[in-house]
């Protein structure tokens, strides 16, 4: 059974991940999706065990303590973090998994998983961020002020990904990325099965 691969997206806040991330599962089934635990308040419409596993700190760091996580980082003044469980026994499966999260996250996952393929959403423009940020409604001025000052910083980061998908039109965006997948399914690396099928064939 080959390997899944494990999909690690991230972004600056208001880049669209979330919507991005929704409409590539929504038309990829064999996608699974890898539920985040956060220790943060629900925003309205999430619920838990669909958009995160809902904690307390203290459930939280229990579970750091037992290394149920993948990796786990502190994003404005809350924990999130991948539990590893489930990831390993989809992977194991042939399924690919997708991870929603952060960039320090994602460091750590580039430590610990190289062979991940590391995707970074942008904004067409920081004028454009703010605009959805705003549209958002959800932020204060100050936390506005910090998602956009550290956007600016979290942009550079990206660098240090494989593959960079500028998301100015959804539609757009998940084309891209299912196109990275599609690339990906077709390293010879990850399919050395087909030429020894061949090689082995009696003609
Ligand atoms: P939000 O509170 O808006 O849902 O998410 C805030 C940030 O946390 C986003 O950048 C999101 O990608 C990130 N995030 C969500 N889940 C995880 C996770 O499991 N680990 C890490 N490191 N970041 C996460």
């Amino acid at each position: 059974m080959k390997q899944g691969l494990l999909i690690v997206v991230s972004g600056p806040s208001g880049t669209g991940k979330g919507t991005v991330c929704e409409r590539l599962l929504a038309s990829t089934p064999e996608l699974a999706y890898s539920i985040s635990a956060t220790t943060r308040q629900p925003r309205a419409g999430e619920v838990d065990g669909q958009n995160y596993y809902f904690l307390t700190r203290e459930q939280f760091e229990q579970k750091i303590a037992e290394g149920d996580f993948l990796e786990y980082a502190n994003v404005y003044g809350n924990y999130y973090g991948t539990p590893l469980g489930k990831i390993q026994e989809r992977r194991a499966a042939g399924e690919d998994v997708l991870l929603e999260i952060d960039t320090q996250g994602a460091l750590n996952v580039m430590q610990r998983c190289p062979d991940g393929l590391f995707i970074f959403l942008l904004p067409p423009s920081l004028t454009e961020l703010e605009h959805r940020i705003r549209g958002r409604g959800s932020e204060t001025e100050e936390t506005l002020a910090r998602r956009l000052g550290n956007a600016k910083k979290e942009i550079q980061i990206g660098r240090k990904y494989k593959y960079v998908v500028v998301n100015d039109e959804v539609e757009l965006a998940v084309a891209r990325i299912k196109s990275i997948l599609t690339a990906e399914h077709c390293r010879v690396d990850l399919n050395t099965e087909l030429f020894e099928v061949l090689q082995d064939e009696k003609r």
